[in-house]
C-alpha cells in the first residue's frame, strides 16, 4: 500500500488526505494545533463568524431607516453618515467571541471526524522532514508528540502544508491584550473603544469594517495610496469611499514603525503607534495586519533539498511538487494564493500526481475569492489589470448597482458589476462584483469562465425580476450589444 505522510492539517493537509484516502493510500497526517489548521482555528472561520455579527448590525444600521423599521417605541435607530453614531443596537463582544470560539473548535472537530472515517490516521505534533531519501524512493518524517516523545514515520510521498502566522514588526510585538495579532482578537471580552488597524491588505479591510459595524472608532492605517492594494480598483475606491462615510479614519501612505502600550494614568492603557514620518496616533488597541510569514523553518526541508524562496515560501510547480524528489507542498507555505480553496486544490492535485489519478494542473485564472467587507467583493479570473496592462485583448462593462431594481427595494446604493470579455470570442475571462453577499452573487460569473462560456450565453439565460444577479446579465448584453456594433 503506497505510504503518504501529510504535514500540516489545513485546508491544504485535510482535503489531500481525503483524496489519497480514497484512492487507497494509507495516509498519516500529523498537525501541531488541530485539524482545520489556521484556517478553521484562527483565521478564515473565525474571522468570517465574528463578520457574521458586523453584517447584521451593519445591514440594520444602514438601511434600517430609510426601509421605514422602528425600533419599539417608535424610535428611529442607527448611525448618521458622519461617524457620528447614535446607536440603538450593540454588540456583546465576550459572548460574540465565544460563539467564534465554540464553531470554530466544533468545525475542527467535525473534520477529524470525517478524515478519521475516511481511514486517516491522526497524529497530535510537530513534523520534520529528515534529510535522506531512501534508495526505493521513500522518505522519513519525524513527530515530536506534544509531551516531547518523538517517532518516525516513513512514506512514498511527503506533502507538507504547515501554513503560516502573522508576521510581526520589530517594534511592534503584540502582547495578546492591546497590541493584538489576527489569531488574539477572541479573546477580547469588551469591545475595543478605539481600534487602530495597521495594513489595510484583505486582513486589515475585514477587520476593520467588522469593528466598525460592532461600534468601535477605527483608525485604519495604509502604506499605500488606498486601501486593498492589489485587488480592482474600482472595487477599492468603492470600498474606501464606503468606510469614511461610515465614519472610519483611513489614513493613506502612513507605514507604521512602531506600536507600544502607554499609560496616561487618567485614560489608563492606552496604544500609541508611531509612523515612519514621525506621526504617531493613539487608540485603546492595535491590530496589526501585516502579513503572514510561511512555517517552513526548522523542519528540515532545505537539507532534504526542497527549495525556499527568499520569503521562506516553497517553490513548487503546478502539480505541487517541490525541488525534492518524493516531496509535494499545497497552501500557505508556498505563497501561491492565500485562500483556503487554492490550498485545498493545490493538496488535492498533489496526491492525483502521485498516486497516478487524472490530473489537471493549477490554474489561476479560474480562482474565485472574496472580501468579506460590506460591501463585499468578490472576483473571478481575469483582472482589469490584465486588460489595462495589455495582458490580454478584452472589452469590460461596469455596472453600478444603483441602476438595479432590486438594489434601490433593498436601500443598496454601494456596488456595481463587472464584465470581462475577450475581443472578438466574447468569451468570459473574469469578473467583480461589489455588493452585499457578492461571495454569492460571483458563482454564475465563475462558472461562465470555467466553462468558456461567452456573453451571449450569459445574457440570454433567465434572470429571477427584481434581483441583483439581474446586473449579471445586464452587463453580459452590454458587452453583446458592443460586440455586434464592433462587428465582432
Ligand atoms: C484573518 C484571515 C481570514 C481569512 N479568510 C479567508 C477566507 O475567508 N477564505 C479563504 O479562502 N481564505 C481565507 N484566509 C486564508 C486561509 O486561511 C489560508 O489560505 C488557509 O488557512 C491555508 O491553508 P493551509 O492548509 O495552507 O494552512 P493552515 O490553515 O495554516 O494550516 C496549517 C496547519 O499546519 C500546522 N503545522 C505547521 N507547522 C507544522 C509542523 N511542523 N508539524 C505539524 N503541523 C504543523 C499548523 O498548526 C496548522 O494547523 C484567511 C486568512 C486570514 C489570516
Amino acid at each position: 500500500m503506497t505510504r503518504i505522510v501529510i504535514i500540516g492539517g489545513g485546508p491544504g493537509g485535510y482535503e489531500a488526505a481525503l483524496v489519497a484516502a480514497q484512492l487507497g493510500a494509507e495516509v498519516t497526517v500529523v498537525d501541531r494545533d488541530g485539524l482545520g489548521g489556521a484556517s478553521v482555528l484562527t483565521d478564515c472561520v473565525p474571522s468570517k463568524t465574528l463578520i457574521a455579527t458586523a453584517e447584521v448590525m451593519t445591514t440594520f444600521d444602514s438601511s434600517h431607516a430609510e426601509l421605514g423599521i422602528v425600533l419599539d417605541g417608535g424610535r428611529e435607530a442607527g448611525g448618521d453618515p458622519g461617524g457620528n453614531r447614535r446607536r440603538m443596537i450593540g454588540a456583546d463582544l465576550g459572548k460574540v467571541n465565544r460563539r467564534v470560539k465554540r464553531l470554530a473548535l466544533a468545525q475542527s472537530h467535525d473534520i477529524t471526524a470525517s478524515v478519521t472515517r475516511a481511514g486517516v490516521r491522526v497524529l497530535r505534533g510537530r513534523g520534520r522532514l529528515e534529510p535522506d531519501q531512501a534508495p526505493d524512493g521513500s522518505r522519513r518524517v519525524t513527530v515530536a508528540d506534544l509531551e516531547g516523545e518523538s517517532r518516525e514515520l516513513v512514506a512514498d510521498a511527503v506533502l507538507v502544508a504547515t501554513g503560516g502566522h502573522p508576521r510581526e514588526l520589530a517594534d511592534a510585538r503584540p502582547d495578546g491584550e492591546r497590541i493584538l495579532n489576527w489569531t488574539q482578537v477572541y479573546d477580547m471580552e469588551e469591545l475595543p473603544e478605539e481600534l487602530i488597524v495597521v495594513g489595510s491588505g484583505v486582513t486589515g479591510a475585514e477587520f476593520a469594517g467588522a469593528y466598525q459595524a460592532l461600534g468601535s472608532r477605527v483608525t485604519l492605517i495604509s502604506s499605500r495610496d488606498r486601501v486593498l492594494p492589489g485587488e480592482d480598483p474600482d472595487a477599492a475606491a468603492v470600498l474606501e469611499d464606503v468606510f469614511r462615510r461610515r465614519g472610519m479614519n483611513v489614513m493613506a501612505r502612513s507605514r507604521a514603525a512602531a506600536a507600544k502600550r502607554v499609560s496616561d494614568g487618567a485614560d489608563g492603557d492606552r496604544v500609541e503607534v508611531t509612523l515612519s514620518d514621525g506621526r504617531t496616533i493613539s487608540g485603546t488597541h492595535c491590530l496589526m495586519a501585516v502579513g503572514a510569514v510561511p512555517n517552513t523553518a526548522d523542519m528540515g526541508l532545505e537539507e532534504a533539498g526542497v527549495r525556499l524562496r527568499d520569503s521562506g515560501h516553497i517553490v513548487t510547480d503546478r502539480v505541487s511538487r517541490t525541488t525534492a524528489p518524493g516531496v509535494y507542498a499545497a497552501g500557505d507555505c508556498t505563497g501561491v494564493f492565500a485562500l483556503a480553496s487554492v490550498a485545498a486544490m493545490q493538496g488535492r492535485i498533489a496526491m492525483y500526481h502521485f498516486l497516478g489519478d487524472t490530473v489537471a494542473p493549477l490554474d489561476l485564472t479560474t480562482v474565485s475569492a472574496n472580501i468579506f467587507t460590506d460591501p463585499e467583493i468578490a472576483t473571478i479570473g481575469r483582472t482589469q489589470a490584465d486588460v489595462d496592462e495589455g495582458r490580454i485583448d478584452a472589452r469590460v462593462v461596469k455596472l453600478p448597482l444603483l441602476r438595479n431594481a432590486r438594489a434601490k427595494m433593498q436601500g443598496i446604493r454601494d456596488g456595481f458589476v463587472k464584465l470581462i470579455c475577450r475581443q472578438g470570442t466574447g468569451i468570459v475571462v473574469g469578473g467583480v462584483v461589489v455588493a452585499p453577499r457578492a461571495s454569492e452573487l460571483i458563482h454564475p460569473i465563475s462558472v461562465a469562465v470555467d466553462n468558456g462560456l461567452t456573453v451571449d450565453q450569459i445574457a440570454k439565460a433567465f434572470t429571477v425580476y427584481p434581483s441583483l444577479s439581474g446586473s449579471i446579465a445586464e452587463a453580459a448584453r452590454q458587452l453583446q450589444a458592443r460586440h455586434r456594433a464592433e462587428g465582432r
